[in-house]
């Protein structure tokens, strides 16, 4: 049982991290928690590869070989996301993950929240050792259109291969094959831990980094830094 907590302050986020740090189990649990609302930059792709449209047509060759889209395909596609959700006002709380993932996009994101007074005041990097991360995705079973994530070992679904809450079927990412895996950690050590340096310099202590061996280690960190900052 969740007990739910609304924050004081408008929280605007980003989670950072490497593939398979729980990214997206965190972001579910702020959710859940705090009603934050939260935009995945990957669950917003793979939905446009099962509807087939012509960003989901791009990026399901780029997904599957483990390189990121580019630049301004993705700064556009979030933009416009935060627009329609109308999350660009000094008022807004939400959380990001997996957007920005480069310099090039955390610059124009940056500049887009900044002319909105919506600027990112909390970057949370989460630091977790890569013999789990490599166990964790081994085990990983997804439902595209929620995005929520299953563990075979520590979180399996209650009928094998189904979603608890929908009852549809749940696939491996095609993305968490062994080389493809290989290669999104090179790319988020080349890409995106630059980022960490880059928040890190900006004013405002926004960059909290926090490190754990599993889920349920993180969360409760993640929470006490949240309410200290915004509850
Ligand atoms: P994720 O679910 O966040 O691991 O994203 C899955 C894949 O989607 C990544 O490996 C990239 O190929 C692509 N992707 C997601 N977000 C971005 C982004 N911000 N920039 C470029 N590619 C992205």
């Amino acid at each position: 049982m969740v007990t739910q907590a609304r924050l004081l302050r408008p929280a605007r986020l980003l989670i950072l991290g490497p593939p398979g740090s729980g990214k997206g189990t965190q972001t579910d649990r702020l959710v859940k928690q705090f009603r934050i609302p939260a935009l995945s930059s990957g669950d917003i792709l793979r939905r446009q590869i099962d509807d087939k449209t012509s960003i989901g047509n791009l990026a399901s060759g780029i997904i599957r070989s483990g390189e990121l889209l580019p630049d301004a395909v993705m700064t556009s596609l979030i933009t416009s996301e935060l627009e329609a959700l109308q999350w660009l006002s000094s008022t807004s709380t939400f959380l990001l993950d997996g957007f920005p993932r480069t310099q090039s996009q955390a610059e124009q994101l940056d500049h887009r929240l900044d002319r909105s007074g919506a600027a990112l005041n909390l970057v949370v990097q989460l630091k977790v050792p890569v013999n789990v991360i490599l166990n964790r995705i081994a085990n990983r079973l997804v439902h595209v259109k929620s995005g929520r994530v299953y563990n075979l070992t520590y979180n399996p679904p209650k009928i094998a291969g189904i979603d608890d809450v929908t009852g549809e079927p749940l696939v491996r990412r095609p993305d968490d094959d062994p080389q493809v895996f290989k290669r999104r950690l090179d790319e988020y050590a080349s890409q995106t831990e630059p980022l960490v340096k880059y928040y890190k310099s900006k004013p405002g202590n926004v960059l909290w980094s926090v490190a754990g061996d599993s889920s349920n280690v993180i969360f409760p960190k993640l929470q006490h830094e949240i309410l200290a900052r915004f509850g």
